[in-house]
């Protein structure tokens, strides 16, 4: 039952991953556009290798990150389009305000890290060594609430974006 919902949950968290990408792209962020000091690094990636909830999103993908480079390639970005750690999609640079913040994707992406939050003896999801110790019940209560947020955005104006762009 439980390896039924973490797929469960793998697959709604895939998916929403892909919507915030989506909705980053078609709402361009001015900063990254022109920014001259683009903060990828190799130890921002590394969570995504470190952290068991997430080695267990990224599946065989994880077998190909690089340990001087991350994820992250010059020119082209990041290589992955999901597996990502959840700050990535937060802009923690000083460059947004507030508001910028707020009307960004990246409120949503809080969102999601909220969702994993208390997931286990007040642990959150990200920083669980062995997920088999979370409980059923929670699994479903962030499987329902996971789910909950993909319709959101499924049927968010900023998705009816993303649709006529493509
Ligand atoms: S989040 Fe900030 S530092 Fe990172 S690429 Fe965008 S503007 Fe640059
Ligand atoms: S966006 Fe990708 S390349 Fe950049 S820090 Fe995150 S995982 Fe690494």
């Amino acid at each position: 039952m439980n390896d039924a919902l973490l797929e469960k949950i793998r697959a709604l968290h895939i998916e929403i991953e892909r919507q915030l990408q989506h909705i980053g792209q078609v709402n361009a962020q001015p900063h990254c556009a022109v920014c001259t000091s683009v903060c990828c690094k190799e130890s921002f990636c590394r969570e995504s290798v470190d952290s068991a909830f997430l080695r267990f999103i990224l599946g065989q993908r994880a077998d190909e990150y690089d340990d001087a480079t991350g994820w992250f390639t010059p020119g082209q970005g990041c290589q992955l389009d999901h597996g990502r750690p959840l700050v990535c999609y937060e802009y923690f640079c000083n460059k947004f305000s507030t508001a910028e913040l707020s009307q960004s994707h990246a409120s949503i992406a809080r969102e999601l890290r909220a969702i994993y939050a208390n997931a286990h003896q007040g642990q959150h999801m990200l920083i669980i060594d062995d997920l088999s110790v979370i409980t059923q019940p929670r699994l479903q209560r962030i499987a329902d609430a996971l789910q909950a947020l993909r319709d959101r955005l499924a049927n968010s104006p900023g998705q009816a974006a993303v649709e006529q762009s493509r």
